[in-house]
């Protein structure tokens, strides 16, 4: 299959949303502007127009990646490519002798939440993959369960859970002393020094030509298949899990939305009401109706604050709303680090990964985490988001850049110039066609506004070890 013709559809997609977004911004604006009626009528008709049109191009773009048997060669690359690396964490995770082996070791106790605890080990296991190094975990006395992570997920390795070794060092400057040092203490990501160039959003050289053909965000693949690895759950969770299924009537097709708010809201984050989320909801269920009839609108919601179901299910008498009331009681702040809450929190990360869309807020590491997950379920489930605040980032991550494809001629003080080849540290993206960020090239003012079409993202290409101990 043609990389670049995959390349040009994902651009094309990305194109029309983009386009999408600032006219409806646009239009928005015109419309607080006018003062007549007549004018206010018209933009919103304008809308509900584009909005057909703007729909039926997606779904023409989504039947073009499927001509010619292309679901199936996308079905095995996904699969072919996933068993590769996990059978090289496998293999990394399981040295013949334990006493003798290379290893980091990785300590559960930040004391965040869950979903910034999950990407914590998740930095250890890259760092650990990018040194040919085996990952143990410390994890007795965990806030959550205090007998420790295996009580919900299969240990990392079934030969080398012992952390001991001839010598001990903690990650720091001199790598030569480091490479001669059998045991690595790893600090948290933010205090890494020096900072490693494989740290997200880098993924390995060795297969970066096929990730960046089958997907459109190879660094949330590579999470996702770091995360398949870490979170492989005790049979008893795996049992849980499948009764909750059954229980909550968890049945396609259904839009997983997380709704955060309790602790996050006004230090992390801002509020959105539900309606904010329901807008893209809407949307997806209007595309998927050009594609199969729609008898029942269904949504997941997860969430840490327990009034917003009822709200939700009283406001929305049209959709089926699939909801665990005791769990998002167990998410607000006051019982949160419990069994009971771990628990719902897996559970709800769960049901928003198999969901068939997610509608969030990526300031979220609860969020971000489904949506990697979501990746182990699908060839390619880039696209299968909406977040209502930031850009997908991995907490700690090196600079996400971007690359100008086009020039750019400020208009305004808020915004910034571009010119072929700049590359862009990226802020975020406003979803109304424009994006924030800082030019590289700018002296003085460089941080600003610029269109978002105009650029492209970088993929961070970074060598590390390429296992050929393990069979391709
Ligand atoms: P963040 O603070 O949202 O970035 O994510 P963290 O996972 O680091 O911390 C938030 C914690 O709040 C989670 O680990 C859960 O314990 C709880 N929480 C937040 N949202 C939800 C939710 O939708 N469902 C459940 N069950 N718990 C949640």
């Amino acid at each position: 299959l043609s990389s670049q013709e995959e390349k040009l559809r994902r651009r094309i997609h990305n194109g029309v949303v983009e386009i999408w977004y600032y006219l409806k911004a646009e239009l928005k604006k015109i419309k607080m502007m006018s003062t007549s009626e007549k004018v206010k009528e018209k933009v919103d008709q304008v809308l509900e127009d584009a909005g057909h049109q703007q729909r039926s191009i997606i779904v023409d773009i989504y039947n073009l990646s499927r001509v010619d048997n292309k679901t199936v060669w996308r079905a095995n690359e996904a699969k072919s490519l996933s068993d590769l690396v996990q059978r090289r964490f496998h293999y990394l995770q399981n040295p013949k002798e334990c006493s003798t082996a290379q290893k980091v070791v990785c300590n559960l106790n930040k004391g965040c939440g869950y979903g910034c605890q999950v990407h914590h080990v998740a930095y250890c296991m890259i760092v650990a993959y990018a040194t040919q190094r085996t990952l143990v975990l410390q994890s007795r006395g965990w806030r959550y369960a205090p007998e420790g992570w295996e009580k919900f997920f299969l240990p990392l390795s079934e030969t080398c859970l012992d952390r001991r070794g001839a010598t001990t060092g903690r990650w720091g400057p001199t790598t030569d002393k480091l490479e001669k040092t059998q045991v690595i203490d790893l600090p948290i990501i933010d205090g890494i020094n020096p900072r490693p160039d494989f740290l997200p959003l880098a993924i390995p050289e060795d297969l970066s030509e096929r990730l960046m053909r089958l997907h459109g965000h190879p660094t949330v693949w590579w999470m996702g298949q770091v995360l398949k690895y870490i979170l492989r759950p005790q049979p008893r969770l795996a049992k849980d899990l499948e009764m909750a299924g059954q229980r909550l009537g968890f049945k396609h097709p259904i839009v997983g939305v997380h709704v955060r708010r309790t602790d996050k809201v006004g230090t992390e984050a801002s509020f959105h009401g539900i309606q904010e989320y329901m807008v893209h909801v809407e949307e997806y269920y209007l595309t998927l109706e050009r594609t199969q009839p729609i008898t029942e609108r269904r949504v997941y919601l997860a969430t840490d604050d327990a009034t917003l179901l009822a709200e939700a299910k009283k406001v929305y008498p049209q959709y089926i709303f699939i909801s665990d009331n005791a769990i998002s009681q167990s998410a607000g702040l006051a019982s949160r680090y419990t069994e009971n809450a771990l628990l719902g929190v897996i559970t709800d990360i769960h049901f928003l990964a198999l969901s068939d869309y997610l509608v969030c807020t990526f300031s979220s590491q609860v969020c971000r985490v489904a949506y990697e997950i979501m990746q182990t379920y699908h060839p390619d489930a880039s696209a299968f988001f909406h977040s209502l605040d930031d850009v997908y980032y991995f907490g700690g991550q090196n600079e996400h850049r971007q690359a100008a494809l086009y020039e750019h001629k400020p208009r305004g003080r808020d915004e910034i110039a571009l010119g072929p080849g700049d590359t862009v540290g990226v802020a975020g993206n406003h979803w109304d066609g424009y994006s924030k960020g800082r030019n590289h090239r700018l002296r003085g003012r460089s941080s600003g506004l610029y269109p978002s079409y105009k650029v492209e993202e970088i993929v961070e290409v970074v060598r590390m070890p390429t296992y050929p101990q393990v069979p391709l």
